[in-house]
This record gives C-alpha cells, sequence and structure tokens, in this order.
C-alpha cells in the first residue's frame, strides 16, 4: 500500500514536472522525464558500445558520403550543443539510427536501397529528425511509467546504472527486438519523416527522392515483420510525404516559419513530384 501510494505521489510529480517539452517544428506536447544532460550521458555510453562491437568503415567513399551528406543536414539542424559524429558501419541490415548529441550510425544494408545521395539524406534526415525531437527520451519516459520503473530520485542515483542503460537501449533499438510500443513508435515515424522532410528541404536536397527512397525500402517487404512494425506502412508514409511537399509547395512560408533558413523554398522543393 505504502510503495503504491509512493508510485502514484511518484507518477503523479512525473506527470506534473514532465509535460513541459515540445518537439520541435512540429510543436507538439511531450510528456519527458528523461533531462538532457541524462539523455546524452546513456547516447554516450550506448554509442561508444555500439562502435566498439561494430566494424567502423573509414576512408572509403561511402564512409565520406554519409559524413558529407550528415554534416550537410546537421547544418541546418542549428543544433550547435550536438558534437556531430556520422559513421558507416558494416552490417546487412537496412537501418540507421541517430543517438542524443547527434551521433549518427547508417549501415551498409541502407546503400543497397539509397541510390543516390538525396536518398542518403532522407534517411539520415529521418534518424537526425528522432533525435532533434526527442523521441527516445519520450519513449523511455513512457516506459518508466508503464513499468512503474522509480524515476524520482532514483536516475539522479546515476544515469549509467544498467536498469536505464538497458531502457535506453531498449528504446533505441539497440541490440533488443524491434516492436515495444507499436503505436507510439508510429506516431513518432511520422513526425520523424515530416521534421526530416524540412531539414531535406533546408540542406537543399531533392523531396521527390524522398518518396523513391521510401519506395525502395518497401520493395520486397513483408509489411507485418521488422521495420514496418514499428513504422508506417510504405503507402500512408508515401502519401504522407507526399500530401506534405504539396503543401509546402503552396506555402513557401513554412520552411522560413520553422527555421531560420531564408532560401527560396521553391527552388528546393523542384517541380516534379514522383
Ligand atoms: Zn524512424
Amino acid at each position: 500500500m505504502k510503495l503504491q501510494k509512493t508510485f502514484l505521489f511518484s507518477l503523479t510529480t512525473l506527470l506534473i514536472v514532465g509535460c513541459t517539452a515540445k518537439t520541435p517544428y512540429t510543436n507538439r506536447s511531450q510528456m519527458i522525464f528523461v533531462s538532457q544532460k541524462e539523455e546524452l550521458a546513456l547516447g554516450e555510453k550506448s554509442y561508444k558500445d555500439a562502435l566498439s562491437t561494430s566494424k567502423v568503415i573509414v576512408g572509403t567513399k561511402d564512409a565520406n558520403r554519409i559524413n558529407n551528406i550528415g554534416q550537410r543536414i546537421a547544418k541546418v539542424a542549428n543544433r550547435d550543443d550536438f558534437n556531430w559524429e556520422f559513421n558507416l558501419v558494416e552490417n546487412d541490415s537496412q537501418n540507421a539510427f541517430c543517438l542524443p548529441g547527434g551521433k549518427v550510425v547508417v549501415y551498409t544494408g541502407i546503400l543497397k536501397v539509397a541510390k543516390n545521395d538525396d536518398q542518403l539524406a532522407t534517411v539520415i534526415s529521418h534518424e537526425i529528425a528522432h533525435a532533434l525531437a526527442r523521441h527516445g527520451a519520450e519513449r523511455m519516459s513512457a516506459s518508466m511509467v508503464q513499468q512503474g520503473i522509480g524515476v524520482v530520485g532514483n536516475i539522479a542515483l546515476g544515469v549509467t546504472a544498467p536498469q536505464y542503460q538497458n531502457l535506453f537501449n531498449q528504446t533505441y533499438g539497440i541490440g533488443s527486438q524491434v516492436g515495444v510500443m507499436l503505436p507510439y513508435g508510429r506516431m513518432q515515424e511520422s513526425e520523424a519523416d515530416e521534421i526530416g522532410i524540412y531539414l531535406m528541404a533546408q540542406a537543399g536536397y531533392d523531396l521527390n527522392e524522398a518518396l523513391k527512397f521510401w519506395d525502395n525500402m518497401s520493395q520486397g517487404k513483408n509489411e507485418t515483420i521488422e521495420f514496418f512494425s514499428t513504422h508506417p506502412s510504405s503507402t500512408t508514409r508515401i502519401n504522407d510525404i507526399k500530401a506534405l511537399i504539396l503543401k509546402m509547395k503552396n506555402n513557401p512560408t513554412m520552411l522560413q516559419k520553422s527555421s531560420p533558413t531564408k532560401e527560396n523554398v521553391n527552388n528546393l522543393l523542384g517541380e516534379k513530384l514522383y
């Protein structure tokens, strides 16, 4: 009973304290109980662990491409507090991730579906968007509530305590199965698509290639498994992105409002829609 009361008290405190975050670009209210500092510390640790157990490819044409594209997108993301890094890792999975603080990992498997720089920019922008919107911290916070993990006080004791590191890895899909908290994932995926498109446009990439990239990703996939279990179906995703591009073409001020970039949006968007 006492424990239950304590938990309820913590939960209430969390709900009051935690509801203050807002996503950039989309301005959505978020329930986040993990501070940016804690998030960065957990990210650093997982990043080091992930790289130390992977084959990082350096100095090749593809590794340089990933870095150049990443830096170009990072520039428009306007996060001077991030210490950006872009790594190409030998792994057949068609996936990539961006950890808090701007640590981006792209798997070589993606190179088979991302046919050009604009398509690579699509996946990198999408992953960076997750980090900018603090989706991991949001998911982690939701997991804490769901699992009744004592957050208040405990997390202050040590952010690298195994239960938080495990939760972090689970949340970011590192070293564990995908498919935790599905509905939440899909909403965040759509948001990352939207923010990713803004980043691509601001960095001067061809948005039509985003449609082609997601179409390539869906080829030969059973949409009920793996990647797509936590992602919107390719048809929904492509239709949503197409609608967003059209909206941006019709409202050239959209980008200026969400970012300090002054470039002419119409030039960035191109003429043809895929
Ligand atoms: Zn995603």
